[in-house]
């Protein structure tokens, strides 16, 4: 059985082939200082000047901030100095999405954990094949980031995407978690290893805050300002997570603030908490798209 006919795969492809661009693009701009809400929009740009759209906004976590977070309008946020940067990016073409995540490390004392996590992805990929099983695949990164001397972060997985679907239903835990379930050749899986060090909990909390959205309940509303935001966002975004800074202009500046509350407020659209380690110790991440093959896989990133 084949997930995707050839014309999906080749626009996976090519969806991967424009994220990798605009992710080796963007990892040489990034310095101490920066502005964050300048690397989500260089990111966003980048994808939407090769041919892409975002998939997601660009994601910029710092530390123990271990991912969701993307700069709300008019953020002053910096990139502290001898920080650990996770950069999580997505593409679609056509609805196809890939998705890509590297680290960048500030302090030198940190540099092994943002290997580890590299070297964990990269097992994962030398290991991985149809007909395997997803918990055999946690075993494997679990045990290189552990025999580094670091802990995975037991509660965020990687995950198949699809058509407008950035988790497609299968997960690809980073620990050794007994499973049944087995990969098959023409999924198309984002792995992605998170490592922290090895004192810490080891997990991800909820931190109050929310910075991406999606629709979740396409209804009508009685603010026309708020219902001109949900008609765009259904028709630009469809179900795929959105920024309040991709929404600048769709109603009068003044009536934005209240057009975008009630959205939240009445559920048509639901905010993903930004995620932190739940000790506040740092966090790596490295991820990439891969297609599954009889006998591995191709990284489309
Ligand atoms: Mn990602
Ligand atoms: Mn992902």
């Amino acid at each position: 059985m084949s997930y995707y006919d050839q014309e999906a795969i080749e626009k996976f492809r090519l969806s991967g082939k424009i994220l990798k661009n605009s992710r080796d693009e963007l990892k040489s701009l990034i310095r101490e200082n920066m502005l964050i809400i300048d690397i989500c929009e260089k990111a966003e740009s980048l994808i939407k000047e090769k041919g892409g759209e975002p998939a997601f906004p660009c994601n910029v976590s710092v530390n123990e901030i271990t991912a969701h977070y993307t700069s709300p309008p008019k953020d002053k946020t910096r990139i502290p100095e001898k920080s650990l940067v996770k950069i999580d990016m997505g593409v679609h073409l056509d609805g196809y999405v890939t998705d890509t995540a590297f680290t960048i490390c500030f302090n030198p004392e940190h540099i092994f954990m943002v290997s580890a996590a590299q070297e964990g992805l990269q097992a994962a990929i030398e290991t991985i094949h149809s007909g395997i099983s997803t918990s055999k695949i946690g075993e494997i990164i679990e045990k290189t980031i552990r025999n580094r001397g670091f802990r995975p972060i037991s509660n965020l997985t990687g995950h198949s995407v699809g058509r407008y679907l950035i988790h497609a239903g299968t997960s690809i835990p980073n620990i050794k978690q007994f499973s049944f379930t087995k990969i098959k050749e023409g999924q198309v899986f984002a792995i992605e290893p998170f490592v922290t060090l090895p004192e810490a909990a080891g997990r991800v909390e909820n931190h109050p805050k929310k910075t991406i959205f999606r629709l979740t309940k396409n209804k009508k509303i009685k603010n026309p300002y708020s219902q001109k935001l949900i008609n765009y966002i259904d028709k630009k975004f469809k179900t795929l997570p959105f920024s309040e800074r991709w929404l600048k202009g769709i109603v009068p500046e003044n009536k934005h603030n209240q057009a975008f509350k009630n959205l939240i407020n009445s559920k048509i659209i639901s905010g993903y908490p930004v995620l932190i380690e739940a000790s506040k110790k740092i966090v790596a991440q490295a991820e990439h798209t891969v297609i599954i093959e009889k006998d591995g896989c191709r990284v489309l990133t």
